[in-house]
């Protein structure tokens, strides 16, 4: 971007700066080093290098995560392994599209608080899995928490998403399809 004529005013020329800045969101404040910049010397507008706009751009989502007391990237990425799911698998669940629930996993984008939500619900509670998969109504289900409890150890990740395994399941299908 040497020598080149500012897109703003269309005068003045670029001239490239690197430096610490610094960012504030919601009372806090981050400083990037090393961010570039290209300044006009006629109207005092600055471009922000693409490189630098990419980088920065993922330190201040994770920066914004951590003031809003959300899942950061990797946090959403263990929940996952965790489940035992695909990225697509999980988008099923949760909604929003594999590409959205790459994004939040490679720090692109910020999930929303009812995403985060719902991610912190599966990753202390994974057997309610079996509950969204199935779509199981509550009426079969009630009365069973302490045998859910005991299911969700016995409960291998391959039998999971096969949707079967323990007699509690068959009799749940059989139940609810059966008659
Ligand atoms: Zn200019």
């Amino acid at each position: 971007m040497k020598d080149q004529k500012c897109p703003i005013c269309g005068t003045g020329s670029l001239r490239k700066e690197i430096g610490a800045e610094t960012f504030e969101y919601k009372g806090k404040s981050i400083s990037i080093p090393n961010y570039v910049t290209y300044a006009c010397d006629a109207c005092g507008e600055a471009i922000v290098d693409n490189n630098t706009m990419k980088k920065s751009g993922k330190i201040l989502k994770a920066f914004k995560r951590e003031v809003d007391g959300l899942l950061t990237a990797e946090q959403i990425k263990a929940i996952r392994a965790k489940l035992g799911l695909t990225q697509n698998e999980l988008a099923e669940i949760v909604g929003g599209g594999a590409k959205s629930l790459a994004r939040y996993e490679s720090g692109q984008v910020c999930q929303s608080r009812g995403m985060d939500n719902l991610l912190r619900i599966l990753d202390a509670y994974p057997h309610t899995l079996n509950v969204i998969q199935k779509k199981e109504s509550s009426s079969k289900t009630t009365g069973n928490i302490a045998y859910f409890e005991e299911y969700k150890y016995k409960m291998g990740k391959e039998d999971r998403l096969k949707g079967k395994t323990s007699a509690f399941t068959v009799d749940t299908q059989e139940a609810a399809y059966g008659s």
